[in-house]
Formats: C-alpha cells, sequence, structure tokens
C-alpha cells in the first residue's frame, strides 16, 4: 500500500498505525494462497466463454418479453448455458425466484410427496430452511412437514466429517428416504465448506448403498471456487441464489436450479404450476444482466474469496479465531471470525456498513429479520439489496458472537472495509 492511500485512509476513517501494521503482515502472509484461486479462475472463465459460445448467445437473447413470457429465447437459452457450465442435463434460472431459498424451496417441494423422507447429512440446513422444512420454533405452516414429508438430520463429527455409519444405517433401515440435503457452505455454522472432493466421496457412498435417492446439494455461496461444481461429481440436483456469487455482483435478482431434467422439471412445477413449469415467465428485460453476470462471476468469486483470505489472516493476526483460516482450502466465499463478545461483533458489522459504497451512512443494528430465529444484524451497504456477493457482514445475535464476512466485488473494496471493521474493534 503507498503512503497516499495510508494516509487517505487514517484521515477519512481514522485507521490507526496498528492495523496498517497487521494489513502489511497479512498481505505479505497471504499472497502465496492467491496463485491457486487465480488458476480456479481462469479456468471457470473458459466455461462460461465456452458455454455461451456453444449457445451461439447473441444481442437477441436479451429480449424484453412480456405476458406469458412464451418462447423468451433468452431465458430458455440461458438455461441451457447453466445446464453447461453444471455439466448436467437441465437448468431453470430465474428472476422469479426471490431468493435463494426459493429456490432451494421450490427443488424440495416439488421433489418430495407425502410419506417422504427428506435427510440432512450435515447437521442443521441454513435458518431460512427451517420453515420451508418445518423445523423452526414457530408454526411452520406451509411447511414440507405439514404436508406430510418427513425429515430426519445426521450431524456432522466433532472434526466437521461425515458420520458414514450412520448415514448407512439410515439408508439401509429407512425406505421412505427419498431425498439426501448436502449443504456445500457453512451457513451460519462454525464448520469449513464441503470441499467438491468431499462431496464426491458422500454422494458416492450415498449412491453405493442406494442409487434411487435423490442427492441435493444447496450449493448458495459455492459457485466458481472449484473448477467443478457439485453436479459434476454426481449431485442430481443443485440451487442457489444469483445475488451470491454466479450473479456475479450484476443480476438484479434471481435463483437457480441445475441437475437432472426429471427433477428440474418437477421443481419447475413448483415455481409455477404442473404443465406450465419453466415454460413461461417473462422476463421484464433483465436477461442480458443475467447473462452478463454469469460471465462476470468467475473473477467477481474470486475477489472475493481474496476478501476472505485476507480478513482470516488479519483477524486472526489481531487475535481472534477465524474458521477457515488462510491456508485452509476453501469451497465457499464466507469467513467466520468469533468475537466471544457482542459489542466487538456489532462494532465489526458497524465497520462493514462504515466501508460500503452505499448507505454508508447508516448505523446498522441487530432485528428480527424473517425466516430467522434469533436477532441478526446485517451490515450491507450494496447496489443491490441483500446482496452478498457485495462486501457484507452478518451475524445471528447469539454466543459465542461469530460474523460472517462474505463478498467484495473487487478486492481492493473488501481490504478497506475490513481494515474499517478492524480498527473499529481494536481501535
Ligand atoms: C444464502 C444461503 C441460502 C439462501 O439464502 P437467501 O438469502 O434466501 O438467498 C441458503 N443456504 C445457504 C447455505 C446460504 O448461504
Amino acid at each position: 500500500m503507498i503512503d497516499l492511500t495510508k494516509k487517505q485512509l487514517s484521515k477519512t476513517y481514522s485507521i490507526s498505525d496498528r492495523t496498517i501494521e497487521l494489513y502489511e503482515q497479512a498481505i505479505d502472509d497471504i499472497k502465496e494462497q492467491f496463485a491457486i484461486y487465480d488458476e480456479i479462475r481462469e479456468y471457470n472463465q473458459l466455461k462460461v466463454l465456452s458455454a455461451l459460445q456453444a449457445e451461439r448467445i447473441s444481442d437477441s437473447h436479451f429480449t424484453n418479453s412480456s405476458g406469458y413470457g412464451y418462447g423468451d429465447i433468452g431465458r430458455d437459452s440461458l438455461d441451457k448455458v447453466y445446464a453447461r457450465v453444471f455439466n448436467c442435463e437441465s437448468a431453470l434460472v430465474r428472476p422469479h425466484f426471490v431468493n435463494g431459498t426459493h429456490a432451494l424451496g421450490a427443488a424440495l417441494f416439488g421433489n418430495l410427496r407425502p410419506g417422504d423422507t427428506m435427510i440432512s447429512i450435515c447437521g442443521t440446513p441454513y435458518d431460512t430452511l427451517h420453515n420451508v422444512i418445518g423445523i423452526s420454533d414457530k408454526k411452520n405452516i406451509g411447511s414440507l412437514r405439514e404436508y406430510g414429508v418427513n425429515y430426519k438430520q445426521i450431524d456432522l463429527t466433532s472434526d466437521g466429517g461425515f458420520n458414514f455409519d450412520k448415514i448407512k444405517v439410515e439408508l439401509e433401515s429407512d425406505k421412505s428416504i427419498k431425498l439426501v440435503h448436502i449443504q456445500r457452505s457453512t451457513g451460519y455454522g462454525w464448520r469449513k465448506a464441503l470441499l467438491i472432493s468431499d462431496i464426491k466421496e458422500i454422494i458416492n457412498f450415498v449412491k453405493n448403498i442406494r442409487p434411487e435417492v435423490i442427492c441435493f446439494v444447496d450449493n448458495c455461496y459455492g459457485e466458481f471456487l472449484d473448477t467443478q461444481e457439485p453436479t459434476d461429481v454426481g449431485a442430481d440436483l443443485v440451487a442457489g441464489s444469483l445475488i451470491k456469487n454466479i450473479g456475479g455482483g450484476i443480476a438484479p435478482t434471481g435463483g437457480y436450479i441445475a441437475g437432472k431434467e426429471e427433477y428440474v422439471t418437477q421443481a419447475s412445477y413448483r415455481l409455477t404450476v404442473p404443465g406450465i413449469g419453466g415454460e413461461c415467465g417473462s422476463t421484464f428485460g433483465v436477461m442480458r444482466l443475467l447473462y452478463q453476470g454469469l460471465f462476470l462471476a468467475p473473477q467477481v468469486a474470486i475477489e472475493a474469496v481474496k476478501g476472505a483470505l485476507f480478513c482470516a489472516r488479519i483477524m486472526e493476526l489481531a487475535g481472534f479465531e477465524v474458521l477457515p483460516k488462510y491456508t485452509d482450502k476453501r469451497s465457499d466465499i464466507i469467513q467466520a471470525i468469533k468475537f466471544n463478545d457482542k459489542e466487538k461483533l456489532i462494532n465489526f458489522c458497524k465497520g462493514i456498513q462504515l466501508g460500503s459504497p452505499i448507505d454508508s451512512f447508516v448505523q446498522c443494528e441487530p432485528w428480527d429479520m424473517p425466516g430467522y430465529t434469533d436477532q441478526v444484524i446485517m451490515a450491507a451497504g450494496a447496489f443491490i439489496q441483500g446482496s452478498s456477493i457485495e462486501l457484507s457482514a452478518d451475524a445471528p445475535i447469539r454466543e459465542p458472537y461469530i460474523a460472517y464476512l462474505q463478498g467484495g466485488l473487487t478486492f481492493d473494496h473488501a481490504k478497506i472495509g475490513i481494515l474499517i471493521a478492524l480498527s473499529k474493534v481494536i481501535g
């Protein structure tokens, strides 16, 4: 960092010399790691480029359909581009999914029937899915459980691995198990994201026992962190959000589902209705943004992961426990920092807000968010509301007070935001 930048940082945000010292060391320590991610980015850029070329995407795909949206070639071709990127039969990419939870919910509701059981093998699924499944402490109205779909759960072992023995017993003894739920990213947990190699191993294990069981992966935050996606290693179905990695910071809203055609079609009947599926739905002129976002996504995801890596190292140097560590192989863009202190946690999030391009003048406070059990604080000064591929930090207000940082459309912005946040915590 040149002196001019340092001076400006200390002048504008009162960043201490101590924070700058930690910065210099952290940057030095993480350099080597970056090479790994640069290579992944390069490969994925090629993958996306080839998919766009293979589908012969042109200006005419950036259509603006209305009404029923019959024959919207922009929409239908983007599905094919995604299917190529995910190396699978079919995809459903829609601005009509209001968020990732909606896409995940459509995949689950579309593929499960009364009497079926879904089993999560990574412990408790992401918070917003609790209402979908019917395991929240609220009334669970409209949940899978209310429709007669059972839920079972097997926790990860204490070292973060799968409990293979238990999974085997359940699969062999409970023939009602129709779908295995695998969550790639950490969510609001204290564990590492599942690597593609982990996902491959567990899917092979499941398929060896019960080949007909649907292996479903919540792929939120994981896209483009590896040269392969879960669908490359046997996942039958994946889903995620367009305002995370794969929207490249450009997609204004939406979600996607990808996988075997049969399962994607079932899910599409839940986005719309049986018989209509993905064949209707006008796209309001947003298709170009979804294409362009996908094109930029390999780059943006890696910028974000560099921010996370930097955060891991500098927070560790400042004395906080972090997960993953800067040397760990990553499979999502999340960085968890344990504060063991409510005030420090809140100050960190406020610092991220202060360093945002939008709403930097706003104080974020904990609140009761729809879909979440504990109060949550969310620092998000983003161009797209709630977009977490943009630099953001959030935390459920519960012990041991862990903040989850993610995003950063540019590594430089992530660095600045994190410096401001750290100096809010250590002074
Ligand atoms: C973000 C996320 C979701 C979906 O959240 P939305 O805010 O609804 O997009 C689901 N699972 C995981 C692991 C996530 O990170």
